[in-house]
């Protein structure tokens, strides 16, 4: 397989587009110099200099496909933006914080001719925190004289240092059987069996009676149940296949509402089990919610499950025929009240009895899927972020005044953010940027998260 270059954060969490089968991921980590890209080249088996032009921020990462002993994985090189926003310390520091935290296992590169600087200490404290499976690699031991400087490393306490020469190829085979060991065979695969271009998955949640069998018996009737296969998708007997809209979907876990289980005891838990399993195989969750009755709590516990989840989100306010002026007033002070938490999902008013407004459901659900997967490219976010903090910075606490340096989206599906900051960020500055973020780009029906490192 050909190495690939222009990989993005997205690859390397081994979620790509698509749902492509995941691969480990490996990220080099250490100082400028020690050779890293030198290795990166070994390891993907090529020559060239990986990266020529001076990377900036519009080039966010570098990952490559790389195979050893008939496995594949891979690799990034963890470097490759612009230093003048952070000093260098900082800015190696941020991106080997990024790179292990999307990565299976750590390769810790140290220059063995000049020995653990403090810049290398400052990496392993980041690597120990992280705790990912981690092998050291000595590098530039061009020969036996230069042995004896690996074996100085042991003393960094991350284990067996493996003495290479990247330059030469020295050592590199015993070095890969150690990274083929730290690596996990598959990475943890959030999204089950996903196939590429495969239909996408719902999960149909809410509590008993609000109507989940019956709007799934609407749009299985109505429409066509697709009864083949289609290529490359497994089928769990319990779920569904079901054409919407001129397009397949697979209704997850649809036998736990089919099947009416009427436990007296445990009722709840069973009814939770279901939601959490079909949460986990799901990429959307169509939450139903009775608009007969008052908000339960048990509504709100099964949003924050999908939301808890990661999940895209749509709110499907079922039984819409029931409702009179009055009950009509009160649900929008309940979703004014006790649904603030996903203001941002779409929402549909939908009555399984008689067919209302089925057909925007789908809308709905796609423009849900979209949000959870909008990507925003590092340029624009920082734009983005610069015009932000200039127009309403944080305020000052304790005399000093923390700053956003820069961010990143550290993935999709949902969105996630890293933010690199001078200094802590409070709730309240958090919730605003996710207000202004969602703004700007949209996030219609997704969850967001966003995480602040801060750098002193
Ligand atoms: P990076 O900044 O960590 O990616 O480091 P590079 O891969 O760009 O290497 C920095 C310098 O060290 C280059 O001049 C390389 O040729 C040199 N270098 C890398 N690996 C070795 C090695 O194993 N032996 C020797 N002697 N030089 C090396
Ligand atoms: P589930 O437990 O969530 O699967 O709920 P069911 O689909 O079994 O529905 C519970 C009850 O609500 C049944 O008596 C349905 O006939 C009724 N129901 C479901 N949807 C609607 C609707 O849109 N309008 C009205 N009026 N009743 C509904």
């Amino acid at each position: 397989i050909a190495a690939e270059e222009g990989f993005d954060l997205e690859d390397v969490d081994g979620l790509g587009d698509g749902g492509h089968a995941p691969l480990p991921v490996l990220a080099v980590v250490g100082r400028p110099n020690v050779g890293k890209s030198t290795l990166v080249n070994r390891i993907i088996g090529r020559r060239e200099a990986v990266v020529e032009d001076k990377p900036g921020v519009t080039r966010d990462r570098v990952s490559y496909e790389a195979a050893w002993n008939g496995r594949r994985f891979k690799v990034v090189d963890t470097g490759g933006w612009e230093i003048d926003v952070l000093g260098i310390d900082a800015m190696v520091a941020a991106q080997a914080e990024l790179g292990i935290e999307t990565a299976d296992a750590v390769l810790f590169v140290v220059d063995a001719t000049v020995g653990a600087t403090d810049t290398d200490e400052a990496l392993i404290k980041i690597i120990r925190r992280a705790g990912k499976p981690t092998v050291l690699c000595a590098n530039k031991v061009d020969g036996p004289s230069t042995e004896a400087e690996a074996a100085y490393l042991w003393s960094l306490g991350l284990g067996e240092p493996y003495p290479v020469s990247a330059l030469h190829g020295r050592g590199s085979g015993d070095l890969l059987d150690a990274v083929m060991a730290a690596l996990p065979e598959a990475p943890p695969q959030t999204f089950g069996d996903a196939a590429p271009g495969g239909p996408r998955r719902v999960a149909l949640i809410g509590r008993p009676n609000v109507g989940k069998s019956s709007l799934l018996n609407k749009v299985a009737g109505e429409e066509r149940v697709v009864v083949n296969e289609l290529a490359g998708t497994t089928r769990d007997p319990v779920d569904e296949m079901i054409e919407l809209g001129g397009k397949t979907w697979k209704f997850v876990d649809t036998a736990g509402i089919r099947r009416r289980v009427h436990l007296t005891a445990g009722a709840d838990f069973y009814a939770s089990l279901r939601t959490s399993s079909a949460l986990e195989k799901a990429e959307v969750a169509v939450v139903l919610i009775d608009a007969s009755e008052t908000l339960a709590e048990q509504d709100t516990r099964i949003i924050s499950m999908a939301v808890e989840a990661g999940r895209a989100v749509v709110i499907a306010y079922n039984k819409w025929d029931q409702l009179d002026e009055e009950r009509r007033y009160y649900l929008e002070r309940e979703i004014e009240r006790d649904l603030v938490q996903v203001q941002w999902a779409p929402r549909v008013n939908v009555s399984a009895k008689t067919g209302r407004h089925m057909e925007k459901l789908v809308p709905a659900i796609e423009t849900a899927l979209d949000g959870w997967e909008t990507r925003i490219p590092t340029a624009r976010l920082n734009a983005f972020l610069g015009e932000l903090v200039a127009a309403h910075p944080h305020p000052i606490r304790g005399g000093k005044q923390p700053r956003i340096l820069f961010g990143t989206q550290a993935g999709t599906r949902p969105p996630r953010f890293v933010l690199f900051a001078s200094g802590f960020l409070e709730a309240g500055y958090r919730r605003f940027i996710e207000r202004r973020l969602r703004e700007e780009f949209g996030f219609v029906g997704t969850p967001i998260s966003i995480s602040v490192r801060v750098r002193e």
